[in-house]
């Protein structure tokens, strides 16, 4: 028994063709139309003159005005004819823009589709103007780089921003992480899937370093990552805006080197030595190592300027500093407490006492220049460790060592009492 499937199969395809949200109809060579849904009817009547929808080729003149000539042109059987152009028409008070395809499909039997894409166009539009916009933004926006990067961190956009900002072409970032960004001694870490992975939590993240140019040259800047979300709110890649902030991090160390240090020797001056002191033997002091503390003065300076001169005097004072420096490294941090007095600074007490010895046989080194001639110097130290008793009672400790060098005979170590049964 052969299944009674054509009549409902005919019925089906009508009933599609009538719901088609496109215009179909069919016409013949010389343009009289076979076929048409309703839409078809809703889209040419309001063009057609008299309403006459028989002839496609008039049909569609407001449209395609040579449709005819290249209908009759196309001398395949089958083929593209025309394919989506589009074409502006007013309709009624509307402008409105409809999409016309024409297909052969056999025997001169054309199929023509119609589609109002005004919307579409309208949005295409508006995306391009959106686009222009940006880009007027990107290519005059001044030290400043602008990109976007994909989910997985790599950078999927490259603009003349991160030219100007850091002489980065499209080949050297596309497809790269942040990481490039940085300096040799932060590259390799984690610190770029960080970044990202707080941006998309908090959807934006702002934060200042050292970056680099292509060049290896650096730049410092403030960056804000900010996450783009999808219209599901899943995060669809990131936007990352940094702007170069070189000049005034160079005023902001500048101004705070200025409070800080001594313009004389370049050593802390006695404000910061002070909150040295205090972040050092104040109660939230780090107290995973026992810290020390030196107190250094130069023997007889009084004498030196008074037989060289003031400016002997404050050479000597730069080269005691500069001696110091060299000796202690990153070991200590050295204050101008006075005149020609001085405090190091001394993380770990444990080797004070040695330290201290070394200071002073390095400052007895130095030759000073003094006119014609050369002149030594000596220096007495007391040395002191931290006993919880606070910034106070360390410095006094120390300068109660300091005054025993120099009653002892000076160019001479001193150890507080107690330093030797905590080191
Ligand atoms: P002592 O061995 O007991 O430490 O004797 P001293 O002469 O080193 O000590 P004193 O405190 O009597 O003298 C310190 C001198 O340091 C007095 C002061 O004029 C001098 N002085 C302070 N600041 C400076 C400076 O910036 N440059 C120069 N050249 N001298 C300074
Ligand atoms: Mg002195
Ligand atoms: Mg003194």
């Amino acid at each position: 028994m052969t299944p009674a499937v054509e009549p409902n199969a005919l019925e089906a395809m009508t009933e599609f063709l009538y719901l088609a949200p496109v215009g179909l109809m069919t016409f013949a060579l010389d343009g009289r139309i076979r076929l048409a849904n309703p839409l078809v009817a809703q889209l040419l009547i309001p063009l057609a003159p008299g309403g006459d929808l028989s002839d496609a080729y008039t049909a569609l003149a407001p449209l395609v005005p040579d449709l005819a000539r290249r209908v009759r042109g196309f001398a395949a059987t089958s083929g593209i004819i025309i394919d989506h152009e589009r074409c502006p028409i007013a309709m009624g008070a509307r402008q409105a823009v409809l999409s016309v395809t024409v297909h052969r499909i056999h025997g001169g039997m054309n199929l023509g589709m119609l589609e109002d894409v005004s919307r579409q166009v309208e949005q295409d539009r508006q995306l391009f103007e959106d686009r222009q916009r940006f880009q007027a933004i990107f290519d005059n926006v001044r030290d400043y780089a602008i990109f976007t990067v994909d989910p997985q961190g790599k950078i999927d956009e490259w603009n003349q921003t991160l030219l100007r900002f850091g002489g980065w072409r499209a080949e050297d970032v596309l497809g790269r992480t942040l990481d490039i960004f940085l300096p040799a001694e932060v590259r390799g870490t984690a610190a770029p899937d960080t970044l990202l992975a707080n941006a998309r939590q908090a959807g934006s993240v702002e934060i200042e370093g050292w970056r680099i140019r292509r060049d290896g040259s650096r730049l410092w800047t403030n960056t804000v990552v900010t996450a783009l979300p999808d219209v599901s709110g899943a995060v669809r890649g990131f936007v990352v805006v940094s702007r170069d902030m070189t000049q005034r991090k160079r005023i902001e160390d500048e101004l705070r080197r200025l409070a800080t240090t001594d313009p004389l020797t370049g050593a802390f001056n006695r404000r910061h030595g002070q909150t040295l002191l205090a972040d050092t033997f104040g109660d939230d002091g780090d107290r995973r190592r026992q810290p020390g503390l030196l107190m250094l003065d130069i023997d007889h300076f009084k004498a030196i300027n008074d037989r060289h001169g003031h400016e002997t005097g404050d050479t000597a004072l730069r080269a005691a500093v500069e001696a110091c420096r060299a000796v202690l490294g990153d070991a200590g941090s050295v204050v101008r407490w006075g005149g020609e007095e001085f405090l190091i600074i001394l993380p770990d007490a444990t080797e004070a006492a040695a330290t201290a010895e070394r200071l002073r046989a390095a400052v007895g080194d130095l030759r000073i220049a003094a006119g014609e001639d050369s002149i030594g110097i000596t220096v007495s130290i007391g040395v002191a460790a931290d006993h919880g008793d606070g910034p106070h009672g360390v410095v006094r400790r120390a300068d109660a060592a300091l005054y025993s060098a120099k009653r002892g005979g000076r160019n001479r170590v001193v150890i507080a009492p107690d330093v030797t049964a905590v080191v």
